[in-house]
């Protein structure tokens, strides 16, 4: 195990090493990956000599996500105090289920759930659980939302028709998880937005009713705090106004920024989140801790038991039961997610949560504002959102960040609002600077004016 870990040291600090000065790596087009790294599994063992540098050139490959040039997806940065939890809890290797298996770890994880409880405003009635990620949380709310409208669907299967509804703007694990839940996928209702990007509500009331005059039972309304592109929060008060009348389960999917619960100054964007049934958070987009980190917590704990626990009766647990976390979830063994959020959380305090939070919309200010001042950018996006949406001139977006990527120079994407298609540049990473922001930019147009021609070319339409 020391000489393991001793390797594992150099490979970190050879890899540190190059991201300081390959902070792209290079990409590997996809057809020559088998050719460029021997990735082949053969019958003899490999001597540690010979297997060591394929491992180096395999962690030296791989796309970063950690440098100051990865602003392409919902996560980014590397914060050393919570991986200090993550490389703890592979050591360990304790599974989540059982209060036996995980001891104190379970306590870990649930003092997590029990504090942020505390922050949206849950009493006792509350729990919540960790799971694989945002869009298993987001499953999780569905089959809850789905057995609580008392039709015995998990003993006799499902024998209505059940819709569910999401606005146009939301995270695709919705439709899929109807596939998975027995709803199916057009049952999905999928409601309009403003110019904002947010749920309007009086077209989820028309919808509901439509429904139900063609005899459907409506059980899920699904709103998003912080849409996948260009990071809107649909109004959660008024949903759960909606929901109650109708009586259906309001779902929070704040995998994105339902993190700003921790910020005294952006908590309004989820005003209302004390009213819903459930609500999901990922740790490891907002909150700078490794994936996964993705929790659910629930209005009413019972809700949990009686999806997710096969034998117990959520109204005879004993004490033990609610330290068997399997019982509440949606896996049988289950990595420790938890610690890593915990060793981070314990260390910088829940003031230093705020913090990152509040860092991150003060990166996307400083990007607006640069693009705001410099007609050369279209902006397309609004205040509070950490989702930066613009575009450089006339050129499409697709190629600019397709250039970007082959050339190794930044990773961005690009998304779409209605009939518009731009770069979208996020500012999740709270170890990034104003500098590192504006930097983008600069290294943007300087690049853009460098491959003009190849910008140019990629632009024509194909012959
Ligand atoms: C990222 C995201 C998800 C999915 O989370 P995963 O952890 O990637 O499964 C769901 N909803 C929204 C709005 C997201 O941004």
């Amino acid at each position: 195990m020391r000489e393991t870990l001793s390797q594992f040291n150099q490979l970190v600090e050879d890899l540190l090493l190059d991201e300081k000065e390959n902070p792209v790596s290079e990409p590997i087009p996809a057809q020559d990956l088998y050719e460029r790294i021997d990735l082949s599994l053969q019958d003899e063992p490999l001597d540690k000599e010979s297997f060591y540098p394929i491992l180096k050139e395999l962690v030296l490959s791989a796309p970063k996500t950690a440098t100051r040039a990865f602003f392409n997806q919902l996560f980014g940065g590397r914060n050393e105090k919570a991986v200090l939890g993550e490389l703890l809890s592979v050591m360990l290797n304790n599974s989540m289920y059982t209060y036996k298996a995980a001891g104190v770890m379970i306590g870990v994880e649930k003092t997590i759930i029990r504090s942020v409880l505390d922050m949206i405003g849950w009493g006792e009635q509350a729990n919540g659980t960790f799971a694989a990620g945002g869009s298993m949380t987001n499953f999780m709310s569905m089959l809850m939302a789905r057995d609580a409208v008392g039709s015995n669907v998990t003993t006799k299967g499902v024998r209505e028709k059940m819709t569910v509804y999401t606005s146009t703007e939301s995270h695709y694990s919705i439709p899929k998880n109807a596939t998975f839940s027995g709803i199916g996928r057009e049952q999905v209702r999928y409601i309009p937005t403003n110019e904002l990007g947010q749920m309007e509500p009086d077209l989820l009331s028309e919808e509901i009713q439509k429904d139900l005059k063609n005899g459907y039972l409506p059980v899920m309304v699904n709103a998003t705090a912080g849409t996948t592109v260009l990071g809107a929060f649909d109004p959660i008060s008024d949903l759960s106004v909606i929901c109650k009348e109708y009586n259906i389960w309001l779902h929070v999917d704040g995998a994105y920024c339902g993190s700003v619960l921790f910020s005294k100054n952006y908590r309004h964007l989820i005003e209302g989140i004390e009213a819903v049934d459930s609500f999901s958070i990922n740790a490891h987009k907002m909150l700078g801790t490794p994936l996964s980190s993705s929790m659910i917590f629930v209005k009413n704990k019972k809700h949990l038991y009686e999806s997710f626990s096969n034998d117990a009766n959520y109204l005879y647990q004993t004490d033990h039961d609610e330290l068997n976390l399997g019982k509440i979830s949606l896996q049988c063994g289950r990595r420790n997610d938890a610690l890593k959020f915990w060793t981070l959380w314990k260390q910088i305090g829940t003031s230093g949560l705020e913090k990152m939070v509040d860092k991150q919309f003060e990166l996307a200010d400083v990007a607006r504002t640069y693009i705001a001042q410099n007609d050369d950018y279209t902006l397309y996006s609004f205040e509070d959102s950490v989702g930066i949406c613009f575009n450089y001139k006339d050129f499409p977006a697709k190629d600019i960040c397709t250039l970007l990527y082959e050339k190794a120079t930044l990773m961005v994407g690009y998304g779409h609002f209605r009939q518009d298609e731009f770069i979208r540049l996020v500012t999740i990473n709270a170890q990034n600077e104003k500098e590192d922001i504006v930097n983008f930019f600069r290294t943007l147009e300087s690049f853009v004016e460098k491959h003009k021609e190849e910008l140019l070319a990629m632009a024509l339409p194909e012959q």
